[in-house]
């Protein structure tokens, strides 16, 4: 037998944690059936073999509030959703915090569906001297009640012999005394709750100690306004530098995996269409999107950490005060940050923000913050800026972080004025114990994101890889005299000087690669555009190449080595891609990369909307093309204006 639980509880309960460590990995993430609301299932087995499909809902303070998460847990609970209605709740409360979590169990277990109750985080409330009395708390809310740990495990082990008792015959809820009729938060319920608390747990926690504890003051150094602000800056210095040190690693691995795949099929398949497909379409694709997974996992990895350490609700509690200035509220904290990894998880974030006006604020702003993918064209151009100075090119590196955190700032200012009106929500923060971070928890957090990362961003980026390629490379353009001449001219000395031959006919591929390019659709359209691109310093190749990027940053490289490769010496082979693409020409022979171009090119990135997929997320999350497109518009004005100004400046 299945059965079907319904996973309840307020944000924060730990529900996460719970649901970790009863379904592991062994989870997937799936529609309702017949609409389009996701959600997160996990199966496992008892001890005697019943299995338990576990449905994560989202975590609310009330089922009666308007909001969509409180509309789609009561949804479910009804069976309007899904497959029926579940066979049972299980809901979760925080020990530390009963009083406010258990008006919300009341109002849940009024639903009359079959339900256990698991007390969370008794560890943390045992420290605290507050010990939960599970037979008298059974008693009187009539329903099992276990007192568990979702981290260290303890009473887990009865939590699902209650669970397998309720499934298989379970009646509803028969309290001692009737639970309160109004909602969470009311005064009846209020009360109700603290009686109840008096009954259950029998060592209040004692009020806290006079004079400030190590605790206290890690507290206020961290929600300081400045103090606290600046500690976050460090902190993120700090995340962000051993990011990049460490997936370098995983990086240069993959980005070897995928060479030698590419290098295999060259060898199997014979020269032509296909090939070709497959070595500049798919797999260097593919390799372009993947080569940022390490950075991705690592990311959400160590955030993770901090965020179970308690220490991110601290910094959120720091930067509150100034997101809520310019009109962001505090939920949008862990959104921007993540966006600094990749838009997507970021965006999809956004729906644990109630309010619509400040959640639509948070997704357009997004995509300023600098996501991984903006990396290396950042790494490329500071170097081609900074030439042997590292300092400031790691500064001027930093710099672009800042600029996209400002014009996300200013511009959720400007849309708070003027289309999305109205003050922002002020968010309860609640300040969680520090604790020891939980690497199980971080690991299945990471390795889920970078599942998703993979999977939604991967197949779009592919089909843009593919059509790239194919606009690259048609229509087909005949052979050029220089390179007919070159060749003749190989033939010539091959026996002579083989080695001067081939370099011949290298000088000659790259004259009819430089021919392709121009006769190609992207040379074309490229060369159609060029103009408006002219005031910021690119020509027709670094045109293509900008054109291309606005359907994924990460290709810009790739196309920039693909279209001036042909331009480098001869022997840049030997000098890796970079260096290939520093010492580029146009056609006229001058550096591809001049100062003032790569000044406002660096620019252009760190500010404009270059993502189909994100474009792609924010229509659905939206659920209309209005946002997305609007977006995309004011991006890429601000942009262009910036880059535009930029390139005078340093001409
Ligand atoms: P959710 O918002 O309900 O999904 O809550 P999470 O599962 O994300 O948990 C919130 C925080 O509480 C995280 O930092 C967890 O690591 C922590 N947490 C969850 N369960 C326990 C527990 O049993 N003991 C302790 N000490 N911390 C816990």
């Amino acid at each position: 037998m299945i059965a079907r639980v319904a996973l309840l509880g307020n944000p924060n309960s730990g529900k996460s944690t719970l649901f970790n460590r009863l379904c592991g990995l062994r989870t997937k993430t799936a529609n309702f059936p017949g609409s389009t609301v996701q959600h997160q299932t996990g199966r496992f087995a008892t001890a005697t073999g019943v299995e338990i499909d576990l449905i994560d809902l989202p975590g609310i303070y009330s089922l009666m509030l308007e909001m969509p998460e409180s509309k789609l847990c009561t949804d479910c609970l009804e069976g309007r959703i899904g497959d029926g209605r579940p066979d049972a709740a299980l809901i979760v409360l925080d020990a530390n915090n009963l009083a406010r979590h258990l008006q919300f169990a009341a109002s849940a277990l009024r639903r009359g569906l079959p339900s256990v109750v698991a007390i969370n985080m008794v560890d943390l409330a045992k420290r605290r001297g507050l010990v939960i009395d599970e037979k008298l708390a059974s008693q009187t809310l009539g329903v099992p009640v276990v007192a568990i740990s979702a981290r260290t495990g303890e009473g887990i082990d009865r939590l699902v012999e209650q669970l397998t008792r309720t499934v298989s015959g379970g009646s509803v809820a028969n309290p001692d005394r009737p639970f309160p009729e109004s909602e969470p938060g009311s005064i009846k319920s209020a009360i109700w709750a603290a009686e109840t608390f008096g009954r259950i747990a029998a060592h209040p926690p004692e009020v806290e100690a006079d004079g400030m504890t190590v605790h206290d003051r890690l507290d206020a150094a961290f929600t300081h306004p400045l103090l606290g602000i600046i500690c976050f800056a460090l902190a993120m210095s700090l995340l962000f530098a051993s990011i990049y040190w460490l997936a370098q690693f995983p990086m240069d691995a993959i980005d070897a995996i995928f060479g030698w795949v590419g290098l295999e099929i060259t060898l199997f398949l014979p020269a032509g269409v296909l090939e070709d497909l497959l070595v500049n379409g798919v797999v260097g694709g593919l390799a372009a999107t993947v080569v940022f997974l390490p950075q991705i996992v690592l990311l959400f990895f160590l955030l993770a950490l901090l965020e179970d350490s308690g220490y991110l609700a601290r910094a959120a509690f720091a930067v509150d005060r100034t997101m809520r200035r310019f009109g962001l509220p505090g939920q949008a904290f862990m959104p921007l940050l993540s966006s600094h990894a990749c838009a997507l998880p970021g965006i999809m974030a956004t729906r644990l923000i109630p309010n619509q006006r400040d959640r639509l604020a948070t997704i357009l702003v997004a995509p300023f913050m600098s996501c991984s993918a903006r990396v290396p064209v950042y790494a490329l151009l500071t170097s081609v800026l900074f030439a042997g100075r590292p300092i400031l090119a790691g500064l001027a590196f930093t710099g672009c972080y800042v600029l996209g955190g400002i014009a996300g700032l200013a511009t959720s200012a400007l849309l708070r004025r003027t289309i999305l009106r109205g003050p922002s929500t002020p968010m309860m923060l609640e300040l969680p114990d520090y604790r020891i971070p939980s690497i199980r928890n971080a690991l299945v957090v990471s390795i889920d994101r970078g599942y998703f990362f993979l999977k939604n961003a991967g197949s779009v980026i592919l089909a843009i890889a593919i059509v790239m390629w194919w606009l690259s490379a048609y229509p087909k353009s005949p052979f050029t005299q220089e390179s007919i001449a070159l060749q003749a001219r190989a033939s010539e000395v091959v026996q002579s000087d083989p080695a001067a031959a081939e370099d011949l006919q290298l000088q000659a591929r790259r004259f009819d690669e430089r021919a392709q390019q121009a006769h190609s659709f992207a040379g074309k359209i490229g060369g159609a555009l060029q103009p408006l691109f002219a005031p910021i310093g690119l020509d027709r190749q670094l045109t293509v190449a900008v054109l291309t990027s606005f359907l994924a940053r990460e290709v810009f490289i790739t196309t920039v080595f693909v279209l001036a490769g042909a331009g480098a010496d001869a022997d840049s082979e030997d000098q890796g891609t970079l260096a290939t693409i520093r010492s580029a020409t146009r056609e006229g022979g001058l550096p591809l990369f001049t100062l003032p171009t790569s000044g406002a090119l660096l620019v252009f990135f760190v500010l404009a909307m270059q993502c189909l997929p994100t474009l792609v997320v924010v229509r659905r999350e939206t659920g209309s093309w209005r946002w997305p497109l609007l977006q995309f518009g004011y991006m890429s004005v601000v942009a262009y204006l910036a880059a535009f100004v930029t390139y005078r400046l340093m001409s």
